[in-house]
């Protein structure tokens, strides 16, 4: 998961840093922006968030934007890291930045790359120079034979372009303005650009759009089965943005009437209070809330000043972030049932810090509800869930994963409510159903079943030919 941004259209590169950390939640590693300035193309990439760039005082026509969240294992610790690992990349004149995975890089090129971007960049460079210079033509020969998820956007020959992956996993936005054209991860980038949202860019579909804003479209994959990562919408996009014409907000809301039908049908005590575990899970917490017809209180608020422990990249160091992510109304705790509602379950440990926290500041009891259903298989499309072992789901049943949270309930999502709330059919599950969309990533599971893992290296990282 990382968050894209291109520009067409003169602005300064100070906007676009602004612009960018609407990103910021997609992946806070590194973050990186390129520009062309005469003729040269230039970058600035910094450690953390966006806000962290060091700008000049110099606007562009063309920019490029990237927020980096380290998929496969690699963080950004040095100045040299960030030359390797964090886009945007340019590569005989594409310059380019992604958000998704890639499965079978080492299949596809002899060259090894710290980073997909630049891979696609090569990949993209070798087919233009074979074709003379046709980028639709470039990109049918990459559909064919990159695996995985890749929504891009680029520049090339004073143009950008914008490409989504025939499955369409992750999201790509756009809008123009008769000044300016804006391609996005999401569409609250737009929104703050004044740049009102065209569409979704669709899977298999390559845009270039040229300085007068004129657009070409190309259907580059006949391949007609999508699959939207559902996970965006329960976890990953902000709530304000719009995707498949859906906005992200109502589908969590959604997501929590659903909810709190299971919570019914469990025939539990009704609690005082319905919680959110800040942010993502509030629309949830509200929705069950009205439907239980109980007060929604804030009592967990959040330490502003740690970033998501999703994105931590070590177990240690999200014990850590989980202690101290959170700060608690202790005044409205004591004696009470309360009913928490967080995105997910991962590994459980947020939710049993959350849960042992609240119980030693006196609660009653503590019901723990997840929109999210049991994620029970690993991600190969660019989110860092990428061996079983990460997984509480995967090896332990719901009763015992209520034990190892502390929980006096678990209300998990259903898996079957999912597509509903999400008003999609053609979505990704497969962190849920073990039912992957890719070949490759097919291939993979199939290998895993045969090898047994010694390591905490990601399984498409694996070599299963010993
Ligand atoms: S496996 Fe899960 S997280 Fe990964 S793309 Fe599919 S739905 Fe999204």
């Amino acid at each position: 998961m990382c968050g894209v941004l291109g520009i067409l259209g003169n602005i300064p590169l100070r906007m676009s840093r602004e612009l960018l950390l609407l990103l910021t939640h997609r992946g806070q590693d590194a973050a990186g922006l390129l520009w062309w300035e005469n003729g040269v193309v230039k970058s600035r990439k910094a450690m953390g968030n966006p806000g962290k760039i060091d700008v000049p005082e110099v606007s562009s026509s063309q920019i490029l934007g990237s927020t980096r969240y380290p998929t496969t294992g690699k963080r950004v610790v040095s100045a040299q890291d960030l030359d390797a690992f964090v886009g945007p990349f340019n590569i005989d004149g594409i310059s380019l930045t992604h958000n998704g995975n890639i499965t079978n890089m080492s299949s596809v090129s002899e060259h090894n790359f710290d980073c997909d971007s630049e891979f696609l960049a090569e990949r993209i460079s070798v087919h233009l120079k074979s074709n003379g210079g046709n980028l639709p033509a470039a990109f049918r020969v990459l559909d064919e034979e990159v695996d995985g998820s890749y929504s891009l956007t680029g520049l090339y020959q004073g143009k950008m372009f914008a490409y989504r992956d025939h499955h369409g996993f992750k999201p790509l936005v756009f809008g123009r303005t008769k000044d300016m054209t804006v391609v996005a991860s999401e569409s609250t980038v737009l929104d703050m650009a004044d740049v009102p949202l065209e569409r979704d860019v669709y899977p298999g579909e390559l845009l270039i759009f040229d300085q007068n804003g004129t657009m070409e479209s190309h259907s580059i994959s006949q391949n007609s089965t999508h699959a939207h990562c559902f996970f965006e919408y329960v976890y990953f996009a902000h709530p304000a943005a719009k995707m498949e014409n859906q906005l992200v907000y109502d589908v969590r809301f959604r997501l929590g009437r659903a909810l709190a039908q299971s919570f019914l049908k469990r025939n539990l005590e009704i609690p005082d209070y319905v919680v959110p575990v800040p942010d993502t899970s509030r629309p949830a917490a509200q929705a069950m809330a009205e439907t239980l017809s109980v007060p929604m209180r804030e009592i967990i608020l959040k330490n502003r000043y740690l970033g998501r422990t999703f994105i931590a990249r070590s177990q240690e160091e999200r014990n850590s972030m989980a202690k101290n992510k959170y700060i608690y109304l202790d005044d409205k705790i004591t004696g009470k049932t309360i009913l928490v509602v967080d995105d997910s379950i991962v590994r459980g440990t947020t939710a049993k810090m959350i849960i042992a926290t609240l119980k030693k500041k006196g609660a009653a009891k503590v019901y723990f509800a997840a929109t999210c259903p049991p994620q029970t298989h690993p991600c190969y499309y660019g989110i860092d869930i990428a061996t079983d072992s990460e997984l509480i789901a995967s090896t332990t049943d719901i009763d015992s994963i209520a034990e190892f949270i502390g929980a006096d309930a678990l209300i998990y999502q259903e898996q079957n409510t999912v597509e509903n709330a999400i008003g999609l059919k053609d979505l990704c599950l497969a962190c849920l159903n073990g039912t992957y969309p890719t070949e490759h990533a097919r291939k993979i599971r199939g290998n895993l079943s045969n090898h047994t893992s010694t390591s905490n290296q990601r399984d498409y990282e694996r070599d299963f030919s010993e």
